[in-house]
């Protein structure tokens, strides 16, 4: 075997070739290859064949029972452990934390590869992975590295994002729960809330108050705490769509070990930044694959219903198509310039705006198609379906950065215009 650079002594690694064929393989073993037709979100599998077969769900935040909740995130670990142990669960991440050590390039062959197969629903493994396991790394002890990458990348720790609360949202840096040092040891109160896959986590990120005097910036840290711990309470708050995916969660003095502080005491809002910039390249980047998907399924649906040559309709379509591919666009030079080391920047800001801007559109698009049929369950197929979708578009435009908040960043910081006046 050669590495990259064609020197067959200098570490084993494949080249670009070597891993494609190792890829093709894995995934010829252990998944069915797609249907022309079908496709994925994050959260769940599409039809797989075409219109009218397979499952009709195009829901952003399905509803699930907690049974049907409990067989898919074993089914989703059961996955992740199979990928993990290949030698595919963490392509890019360093070789000392279980990673496989390899570059972006090989992580693109792996999702071209993947983009072919079907794989189970895998959104519960976003946040932990998207946002919370790159924060750890660039903030955690060593000890915590150790104890909880591996795991994250393996599937076997489940992670969530503790940061909004009722009185922190756009404004985060006004987060009130308390964590007082005692020894070796922090004690946490206060209330979190809309904590997304809290009720299957098994570890969350979480934002504190560790000086009350200080500006409100600086009197924060972060901590890595255990879902488990006593003195955790989750609650489930059920959404419009009908589903419960997001949490109240209550802190009664929770104790957290000193060596789960992210970054230094009081230094708290630049390990939250960390988290923020991935948050918005976890849902911004990771969204262009899924919204091909889902915009094919609805080029399907305008030719089932005969709609496909109705003018305005077709305008419509077409905003959608030709906006997805400028949106992948961005997405792309967005990931590239933090993979070529940059600090992830504001436009990550661009490209969560460019991915629920699309999503509105597309939900104005099959509101057109389908007329009532999107209010009135008429029980038929790749119908009704679409209400979980279009009613999950809001909460969209809010999670990770709301569209204002994002606009501000972008008129600020891209545009150089005067500051918003703070209340
Ligand atoms: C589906 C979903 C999942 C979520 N998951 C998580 C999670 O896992 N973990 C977590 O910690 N949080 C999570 N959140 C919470 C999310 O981060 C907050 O809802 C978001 O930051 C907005 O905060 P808020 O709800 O307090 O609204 P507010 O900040 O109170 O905003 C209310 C309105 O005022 C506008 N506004 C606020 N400030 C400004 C300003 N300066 N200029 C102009 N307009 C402004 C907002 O745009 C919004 O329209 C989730 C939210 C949703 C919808």
């Amino acid at each position: 075997m050669t590495d990259r650079d064609g020197d067959p002594h200098d570490g084993g690694q494949p080249t670009e070739q070597e891993f494609e064929a190792e890829v093709r393989a894995f995934y010829e073993a252990h998944a069915m290859r797609r249907p022309v037709d079908a496709g994925t979100l994050s959260t769940g599998t599409l039809g797989t064949g075409a219109w009218g077969t397979g499952s009709d769900k195009v829901g952003l935040f399905p509803e699930r029972t907690p049974e049907e909740e409990a067989a898919e995130l074993a089914e989703a670990k059961a996955w992740a452990a199979t990928a993990f142990d290949a030698g595919l669960g963490w392509i890019t991440g360093p070789l000392a934390y279980g990673g496989r050590g390899l570059t972006r390039s090989h992580q693109q062959v792996h999702d071209r590869i993947a983009s072919e197969y079907l794989r189970p629903p895998l959104g519960v493994f976003t946040i932990g992975l998207g946002m919370v396991a790159p924060t750890i790394l660039a903030h955690a002890t060593e000890e915590v590295r150790q104890a909880t990458l591996r795991p994250l990348y393996r599937g076997d720790l489940v992670g969530c994002q503790l940061f909004s609360e009722p009185g922190a949202g756009s404004d985060l840096a006004s987060v009130q729960a308390r964590a007082v040092r005692d020894g070796d040891e922090w004690v946490v109160d206060g209330q979190k809330v809309w904590t997304s896959g809290a009720q299957l986590s098994d570890i969350g990120e979480v934002l504190c108050r560790t000086d009350p005097e200080a500006p409100k910036h600086r009197g924060l840290t972060a901590f890595v705490v255990d879902m488990h711990a006593p003195g955790v309470e989750v609650r489930p708050l059920r959404q419009m769509t009908g589903g419960a995916s997001f949490n109240e969660v209550f802190f009664t003095g929770v104790r957290i070990p000193d060596s789960h502080r992210l970054g230094e005491v009081n230094d708290g809002w630049r390990v939250a930044l960390t988290t923020l910039m991935n948050e918005r390249a976890a849902i911004g980047g990771g969204s262009a694959g899924a919204g091909s998907s889902l915009t094919r399924r609805l080029l399907t649906m305008a030719r089932a219903f005969g709609r496909a040559d109705d003018p305005l309709v077709r305008q419509q379509l077409a905003a959608v198509v030709v906006n997805e591919r400028v949106a992948s666009y961005t997405n792309l030079r967005a990931l590239a310039s933090v993979a070529a080391g940059q600090a992830p920047g504001p436009e990550l800001s661009v490209a969560k705006l460019a991915l629920t801007a699309n999503m509105v559109r597309t939900a104005e698009t099959v509101a057109s198609i389908l007329g009532p049929k999107l209010v009135a369950d008429g029980g038929e197929w790749g119908t009704y379906a679409w209400s979980e979708y279009v009613l999950g578009v809001p909460g969209m435009r809010i999670a990770g950065g709301t569209d204002e908040v994002l606009r501000n960043i972008i008129g600020e910081r891209v545009l150089g215009l005067p500051k918003e006046p703070s209340a």
